[in-house]
């Protein structure tokens, strides 16, 4: 539905060549609809439209997209963005036990998150133990080592002492003896923020000096999370977000809104009870959910497959004539780095961290070759023949690399070169999607 209004808007405006401010406030009217019923707050909508409007007005239209979807694809480049563009990775502290307190109101779903984060780190191979530190009801102890036998994850517990403070004190201890790493310690939440909590948990995290402090929040509570992140964030200071109970049908505004007030990113969510239902945060999915336009996002993600084929026939055509330059490549690889970095989806996956070293590796390639070129004059971009010696040195400097990095590139961009020439003049031609450096 937000579709057809949004073309009925702009069906005036085809063929105009770019966007004009009556018409992007026509469109954004219906979007801040949209973000209202996914649960938005509402001073994050009025803040977030105003920015979508500035990158609007006098934008360009791609030729493959009508006005409302290149309005639409703002809208939902800006709310990745937003959620933090890439996915945002758990810290590991590089001298274990890493330490993560879980924070968050009643219900929220602390107790659970805890059992299915130590699930994880069990099976990449980590020795995990979990902290029961929520001793306002014996229940809640009980749930944590119930769920701590399913797993086969030691609980750090303990009946008879009641105060959480010394729980802590007592389980670090016990961490560094057995070696357990990492240390998830579930605290208390209350229905409502109050000072006793408050000033519980501000005594935890000076006792546990945790690496992660992560907010719980249940998506479905909408607009109170809001609030509630805030104040946890202020008061306690956190470094991260889990929302759960994304399985139900709540739009993800909630998720929006955190991120927009805490500044801090949303690490996980929560899927479902069983305790496999934990899930790398996704900010291109979110963006879809909250929009609720599934549909349009593929036939914009189509749209943009048809302008990139036609880059891609350009590219060709430069090949050909023999006119690939510097230029190009950055943009090849600009290309490829827009798809976030390899190694935070692969962290999630068990065994994952003994690979990851080698793609690190790729990613900070990439970033160099991205610095030479950029210290390169366009003259030089385009004409690499005049790269003598002391450019050579002065691209070096400037890009904070070494010459023999520069001289490398340069003679890998030569020989890719040469490989497209050969390419040229064989049979089916196709373009190299990756290039060989
Ligand atoms: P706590 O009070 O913050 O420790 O919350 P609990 O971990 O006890 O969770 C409260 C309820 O929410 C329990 O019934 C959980 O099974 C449920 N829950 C937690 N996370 C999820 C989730 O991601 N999806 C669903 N559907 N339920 C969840
Ligand atoms: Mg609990």
């Amino acid at each position: 539905a937000l579709t057809e209004k949004l073309d009925a808007i702009f069906k005036k405006l085809k063929g105009r060549g770019i966007l004009k401010e009556e018409d992007v406030d026509a469109a954004l009217k219906e979007i801040r609809i949209a973000l209202l019923e996914a649960d938005v707050n509402f001073k994050v909508v009025k803040s977030f439209i105003e920015r979508v409007r500035q990158k609007a007005i006098g934008k360009e239209i791609l030729e493959s997209l009508s006005p409302a979807q290149q309005v639409i694809k703002i809208v939902y480049d800006e709310l990745c963005e937003l959620l933090g563009g890439t996915t945002a990775k758990i810290n590991l502290s590089p001298n274990p036990p890493t330490i993560f307190m879980m924070v968050g109101l009643h219900g929220s779903g602390k107790t659970t998150t805890s059992a299915k984060l130590a699930r994880i780190f069990k099976k990449q191979g980590r020795r995990p133990m979990l902290v029961a530190a929520d001793l306002q009801r014996p229940a809640a102890i009980d749930q944590l080592v119930t769920l701590g036998k399913q797993i086969d994850i030691p609980v750090f517990h303990s009946y008879e002492i009641k105060d959480p403070r010394q729980v802590c004190r007592e389980a670090l201890k016990k961490a560094l003896i057995d070696r357990m790493d990492p240390v998830i310690v579930d605290t208390a939440g209350r229905m409502h923020v109050d000072e006793e909590l408050m000033t519980e948990l501000k005594d935890i995290k000076e006792i546990l000096n945790p690496h992660e402090i992560l907010f719980v929040a249940d998506a479905m509570t909408g607009q109170d999370a809001v609030n509630i992140a805030k104040s946890f964030n202020e008061k306690i200071g956190i470094t991260g977000v889990i929302l759960t109970k994304m399985d139900g049908d709540a739009r993800g505004g909630a998720a929006l809104s955190i991120k927009e007030v805490t500044g801090k990113p949303i690490k996980l969510i929560g899927t479902g009870e069983k305790l496999d239902a934990l899930e790398e945060f996704y900010p291109d999915r979110m963006a879809n959910r909250i929009l609720g336009m599934g549909d349009v996002l593929t036939l914009i993600e189509q749209a943009q497959k048809a302008y990139d084929e036609k880059e891609a026939e350009k590219l060709k055509k430069k090949i050909e004539k023999e006119e690939f330059t510097f230029e190009d490549l950055r943009d090849q690889i600009r290309k490829m780095r827009k798809m976030g970095p390899l190694e935070n989806i692969l962290s999630m996956l068990p065994g994952a961290h003994k690979i990851l070293k080698d793609i690190k590796i790729d990613e900070r390639e990439f970033v160099k070759v991205e610095a030479i070129i950029n210290s390169m004059t366009p003259e030089e971009r385009r004409n690499p023949k005049i790269l003598n010696a002391s450019r050579r040195i002065r691209i070096a400097k400037g890009s904070g690399t070494t010459v023999t990095d520069v001289n490398r590139l340069i003679k890998q961009f030569n020989e890719m070169k040469k490989l497209m020439k050969k390419m040229k003049h064989g049979k089916g031609f196709k373009l190299p999607k990756i290039f060989p450096f």
